[in-house]
């Protein structure tokens, strides 16, 4: 895709752009900014078809219906091939039978664990206007080429919501390679995490007391390792407005810092942008 193309896509802030913006400005620019994007991928398709699978689950558990796991399998398998087919990728008979059988474990892994689960909501969409935390102004969406004049707004899709007697706990699924530590889980995903108890906050009258990550594993004994975080009363949102603030001010600015790190690959969808010399 020609990297001179506009696509922005700033209608919306999102838990994704705020955390894209923390890690590169560069690469937030090259997503959403210029609509740069590059093919996902096996593991990414993977996650997302276990998505799929985990989201049926949730929705019938909602209704109280009993559910079957050939139906979750099925969710599974039908997402994994539509995505495969509609992103264009070539994925070789062997990896995409690992992949099947990959997802397929861990649908029923988490199915036995969290099966009898009835959440109060599942996949909730959660749209709210960002309203200045000093001024009480509601921020406006930046000027740049498509991009209609109007309020901004923060956009997010909650996996799962859980009701218990002290409060409500937000759940998101990740499929990973390896299990991470609890700190390391709650650095990598701050922003989202914050994004998500801000969101609820508006959402519901009821106080959100904690957010959990399931991680589910993708590895030999497949596993689902969980990190839990209480919600103070008095959680503090400035992290995520100064983000908000920089962000803007960036982009009304067009001034893109490249942060370069050992984490920088030519596979990032910045690269063009952060790499003359390549
Ligand atoms: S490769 Fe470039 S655009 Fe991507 S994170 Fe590194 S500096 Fe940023």
């Amino acid at each position: 895709m020609p990297i001179t193309e506009t696509r922005s896509s700033l209608h919306q802030l999102s838990p994704s752009k705020l955390s894209a913006f923390i890690t590169c400005p560069t690469m937030f620019k090259a997503r959403y900014i210029l609509g740069i994007k590059s093919p996902p991928s096996a593991s990414m398709v993977l996650g997302r078809a276990v998505h799929a699978g985990l989201e049926l689950l949730g929705r019938r558990r909602q209704m109280d219906l009993l559910v079957a796991v050939d139906d979750l399998i099925n969710e599974f398998n039908e997402t994994l091939k539509a995505d495969i087919e509609g992103e264009g990728l070539e994925i070789k008979p062997d990896e995409l039978a690992k992949l099947r059988e990959a997802g397929e474990q861990l649908i029923r892994l988490y199915l036995g664990r969290y099966g009898h689960e009835k959440p109060v909501s599942s996949e909730l969409h959660l749209d709210e206007p960002l309203i200045h935390p000093s001024t009480g102004e509601v921020y406006q969406r930046p000027s740049l080429p498509g991009i209609e004049p109007g309020e901004l707004s923060l956009y997010g899709i909650v996996d799962s919501v859980l009701e218990e007697p002290d409060g409500l706990v937000v759940v998101d699924y990740k499929v990973t390679a390896r299990t991470s530590a609890d700190s390391s889980v709650m650095l990598t995903h701050r922003m989202q995490l914050l994004c998500y108890a801000w969101l609820m906050s508006r959402a519901s009258d009821r106080p959100v007391k904690a957010l959990e990550i399931r991680q589910l594993v993708r590895k030999k004994q497949p596993d689902i390792s969980v990190t839990r975080l209480p919600v103070p009363g008095n959680v503090s949102y400035a992290p995520m407005f100064d983000t908000i603030d920089a962000l803007l001010a960036t982009v009304d600015g067009d001034a893109y810092l490249s942060r370069y790190g050992f984490l920088c690959h030519a596979s990032c969808d910045g690269y063009r942008l952060c790499s003359p010399l390549a």
